[in-house]
C-alpha cells in the first residue's frame, strides 16, 4: 500500500468515527429526554432494561429496594400509583384481546401482568422451560413497542414485579383495591367477573384468591403444586418433551385438569379434528371449559416463535400427536 492510500484509508476510519460519535451523542440525548420525562423509579427500570451486565442489574435492583423500603406501608392505593408513575397494577379486559374476548360471554376479566420468568431479576416463573423465550409477553402491543424502540409497557411490568418483590404489604393492598373496585363496576354494568392473576407470571396468588371467595378466579400453570380451590380454576400448561415434565402432564390429567398446548395456526383444524381435544381461543374463560383434555391455542407471533418451534413448546400436527401419545403411553 502506497503514502495516498495510507491516508485515504486513515481518512475514512477517521470519517467513521466521527459517524459513531454523532451516533452515540444523539442516542444519549434521547436517552436523556426519556429520563427527564420519568419519575426515579421508571428512570431506575429504564436503566435496567438496558444494563447488559448482570452485576449492572444487581445494583439497579438494590437501589429499586431501597426505594421501595421507605414506602409507608399506610400509603393510600392512588399515592402508591402516583409515587410509581403507574396507572393501576392489574385493569380490566386490558391489551390483551384474548381476555376482552370474555365480553362476548358477558363477562369482565381483570388481568395482571407482570415481567415474566426472570426479566425483572426474580423468577417468577419457576416452572418455565422451553417456554421461556417465545414467551407471548413478547407478543402484541410488546412486540410493537419493542420494535418501535419504546418500553413503556415493559417498565411499567418491571414495576409491578419489584412492587411485588420487595413490597408484598403494598402489592397485596393495592391488588384487593381493585378487585374490589373492578368487581363492584361489572356488577353494576350487569356483567360477571372473573380474575386472572398469573397473565404473564407463575406466582402462589392463594392468599389473595382465599380472600375472595365469591369471585371467580383462574389461572394456566406448570407448577405441579398449584392447588386450585373451589374459587380457583387451573389449566395446566404444556411445555415441552423434556422427560422430567411427563408426570406433571399425567397428574395433571389425572386431576381432572386439561392441558393447554400452543399450537402452529396452519395445522388448528387438523388438530381439533383429534379426539379429546377442545379450542381454547374463542374465550380465556376457562372455567367455563366443557368437554376435552387437551385444550388447544393458536400461537401468537413473538420475536422467538421459531425458537418455540424448535425446541418443542409449539407443536405441529406431528409433534402434537406425538406429545398426546407420550402422556398417554
Ligand atoms: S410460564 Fe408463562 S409467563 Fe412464564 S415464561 Fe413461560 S409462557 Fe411466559
Amino acid at each position: 500500500m502506497d503514502f495516498c492510500s495510507i491516508l485515504g484509508f486513515l481518512n475514512i476510519i477517521a470519517r467513521l468515527l466521527g459517524w459513531w460519535q454523532r451516533v452515540q451523542s444523539i442516542n444519549s440525548s434521547i436517552l436523556e429526554n426519556i429520563m427527564k420525562k420519568l419519575n426515579a423509579y421508571k428512570t431506575l427500570a429504564v436503566e435496567f432494561l438496558n444494563a447488559l451486565l448482570p452485576v449492572e442489574k444487581l445494583k439497579i435492583r438494590l437501589r429499586v429496594q431501597d426505594k421501595l423500603d421507605q414506602i409507608d406501608g399506610g400509603l393510600s392505593y392512588g399515592k402508591l400509583l402516583s409515587e410509581l408513575g403507574l396507572s393501576y397494577i392489574a385493569t380490566c379486559d386490558s391489551s390483551s384481546s384474548k381476555l376482552l374476548k370474555g365480553k362476548k360471554f358477558e363477562f369482565s376479566t381483570l388481568g395482571l401482568y407482570l415481567a415474566p420468568a426472570s426479566k425483572s431479576g426474580r423468577n417468577v416463573c419457576s416452572f418455565a422451560g422451553a417456554c421461556k423465550a417465545p414467551c407471548l409477553d413478547e407478543s402484541g402491543h410488546v412486540l410493537l413497542e419493542k420494535r418501535s424502540g419504546k418500553s413503556t409497557i415493559r417498565v411499567a411490568r418491571l414495576l409491578k414485579t419489584w412492587l411485588h418483590e420487595f413490597r408484598l404489604d403494598l402489592f397485596n393492598k393495592a391488588i384487593c383495591h381493585e378487585i374490589k373496585k373492578e368487581a363492584k363496576l361489572a356488577k353494576k354494568k350487569g356483567q360477571s367477573f372473573c380474575v386472572r392473576l398469573n397473565c404473564t407470571s407463575d406466582l402462589d396468588f392463594s392468599e389473595v384468591i382465599a380472600s375472595f371467595p365469591e369471585i371467580q378466579f383462574y389461572d394456566y400453570t406448570k407448577d405441579p403444586n398449584r392447588q386450585s380451590m373451589d374459587n380457583y380454576h387451573l389449566t395446566y400448561s404444556w411445555d415441552s418433551f423434556s422427560k422430567g415434565r411427563l408426570p406433571f402432564y399425567k397428574q395433571a390429567i389425572a386431576r381432572g385438569q386439561k392441558v393447554a398446548f400452543p399450537v402452529v395456526k396452519a395445522d388448528l383444524e387438523r388438530i381439533l379434528a383429534l379426539p379429546s381435544t377442545l379450542e381454547m381461543d374463542s374465550s380465556d374463560l376457562r372455567f367455563l371449559d366443557g368437554e376435552g383434555s387437551y385444550g388447544i391455542l393458536a400461537i401468537k407471533e413473538t420475536g422467538n416463535t421459531q425458537q418455540g418451534i424448535r425446541d418443542g413448546f409449539m407443536l405441529d400436527y406431528d409433534s402434537f400427536k406425538k406429545a398426546i401419545a407420550w402422556i398417554e403411553g
